[in-house]
């Protein structure tokens, strides 16, 4: 398993319900948290590495030295946002690009944890912050979408280049082409389970 860059197709999947609660996908849970703190986020979406289902993780403390900061989503929906806040936000799918987003000042989410539990938090700040940014991944959407057309134009030619570099591995094989990627994402997606992880 590992964070899938741009362009790859399941960051523009929009991604399905989860359909069983298990060990399986407390493995992938966990590795997704190695993964995450390697590449010192502070949340990951499942399509992130390449699983369409709707889970994401965060710890906003980003530390894995603070294992209670870290929140699992499964299935989740926010339910409210009330007010406005601007601040920066990066992603691991777009190393090196950052941009301040608007997004609500304050959530409520509702979701189910890894026991299968459902929960329902009002949060605002960072966490909220990184709750919109992760449940974005979820239908598709890349915080670049939601830039103006200046803002974003910042970005035109790092996209460019990652758009030649994922091209380039699938022309060398080391990636399969959309289609075939695409195809895996509906199997996948088909069942609302994740396949065990692999290395
Ligand atoms: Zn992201």
């Amino acid at each position: 398993m590992q964070i899938v860059p741009f362009p790859h197709p399941a960051l523009r999947f929009k991604s399905v319900d989860i359909t069983r609660i298990d060990d399986n996908l407390r493995a992938i849970v966990r590795e997704m948290f190695r993964l995450m703190y390697a590449a010192k986020g502070i949340g990951l979406a499942a399509n992130q590495v390449g699983l369409p289902l709707r889970l994401f993780i965060v710890n906003a403390s980003g530390e894995k030295e603070e294992p209670d900061e870290e929140v699992v989503f499964i299935n989740p929906v926010i339910r409210n946002r009330k007010g406005h806040a601007l601040g920066e936000e990066g992603c691991l799918s777009l190393p090196g690009m950052y941009a301040d987003v608007a997004r609500a000042e304050e959530i409520v989410v509702e979701a189910f944890d890894l026991e299968g539990q459902p929960f329902r938090a009002k949060v605002d700040e960072l966490a909220a912050r990184v709750i919109q940014h992760e449940a974005d991944h979820l239908d598709g959407v890349l915080f670049i979408d939601r830039l103006d057309d200046v803002s974003r134009a910042q970005f035109a030619e790092k996209l460019k280049q990652m758009q030649a570099g994922f091209f380039e591995q699938q022309t060398q094989g080391a990636v399969l082409n959309d289609d075939e990627l695409r195809q895996q994402l509906e199997q996948i997606a088909s069942t609302g389970q994740a396949p065990p992880p692999s290395k």
